[in-house]
């Protein structure tokens, strides 16, 4: 919260301040306001394991229930948390709420959690971490953590550090949206990853033309050769599942499986075990 503070939380507010910047003060404000009364929730989308189409994960989707806008999504908001450092606060949040609500799933499901810039810059991103799993109980193996290349462009050895650290605590940490960024092979080499997910430009057209059949088959392949597993994001066709069977691409996520929802809506999280009645 001081890192939001830092910037000068006052500092676009003078006359003469135009439209625009009003409209994000506001959102800042208001975002400051969800966050202390709980107006964020996180929406779910099953991973899929493309050999035998069971779920094995569900990444975990940020939402504002915003009380005049209405559902607000993360493209809208997560920018300008970013900017403003709200991004850190919102973004522990979604750790340790995933992790709670992992808590109460059958044990063979994971959850993955998208990481900002701002939190792998943040000092305590350990101790939530660390906290999230022991005071959830969950198997640090169950928490992947999903970071964007652009994450990795300033500060590599910082991150390199960070990330190693990560992994010393066993959780799992995946590369998001390989292929959009500035994408180098340096990092591959770099970075220990355990998974790379495949953007999903890639996938459009995949199994119809096959304009990006050669970029999904190689880097597949790379993946496999430096011991990562892969994920295609926004599958939304069987054409597409074809292609990623037969070329061995290990799990699929998009609107052909689900969109994301509340862990409420699916069948198989809504189990009342015994961890649930212990609480
Ligand atoms: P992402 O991590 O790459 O998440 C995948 C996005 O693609 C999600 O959008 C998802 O709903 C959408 N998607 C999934 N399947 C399909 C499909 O088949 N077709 C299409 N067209 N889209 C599909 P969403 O939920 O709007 O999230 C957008 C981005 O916001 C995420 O991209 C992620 O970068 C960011 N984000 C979401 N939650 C968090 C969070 O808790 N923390 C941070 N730092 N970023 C988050
Ligand atoms: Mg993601
Ligand atoms: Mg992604
Ligand atoms: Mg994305």
């Amino acid at each position: 919260v001081a890192k939001g503070r830092g910037r000068g939380v006052f500092s676009h507010f003078e006359p003469g301040m135009d439209e625009a910047a009003a409209a994000r003060r506001e959102l800042e404000m208001d975002m400051r306001v969800g966050l202390s009364e709980g107006q964020f929730e996180l929406h779910y989308q099953p991973l899929i394991d493309v050999p035998t189409r069971r779920t094995v994960a569900y990444e975990a989707l940020v939402r504002w229930r915003h009380p005049t806008r209405g559902m607000v999504m993360p493209d809208l908001f997560i920018p300008l948390a970013e900017e403003t450092g709200l991004v850190v606060p919102l973004g522990d949040w979604v750790i340790r709420r995933a992790c709670e609500e992992m808590a109460q799933w059958p044990e063979y499901l994971r959850v993955a959690v998208n990481l900002s810039p701002a939190q792998l810059r943040s000092t305590g991103l350990i101790s939530t971490v660390m906290q999230a799993i022991a005071e959830n109980g969950v198997a640090p193996d169950r928490l992947e953590l999903e970071i964007t290349e652009n994450v990795l462009l300033k500060d590599n050895a910082v991150h390199g550090a960070l990330l190693h650290k990560l992994r010393g605590l066993g959780v799992r940490v995946a590369l998001d949206d390989f292929g959009t960024g500035y994408s180098s092979l340096n990092y591959l080499r770099a970075f220990p990853f355990d998974k790379i997910k495949i953007d999903r430009c890639f996938l459009k057209g995949l199994g119809e033309s096959d304009e990006t059949l050669p970029i999904v088959r190689a880097v597949i392949a790379l993946a496999r050769a430096m011991g990562m597993t892969t994920t295609a994001e926004g599958v939304e066709n069987e054409h597409q599942m074809r292609v990623l069977l037969a070329e061995g691409c290990d799990q699929a996520q998009g609107y052909l499986f689900s969109r994301a929802r509340p862990a409420a809506n699916f069948p198989e999280l809504r189990r009342a075990g015994p961890q649930a009645a212990a609480h």
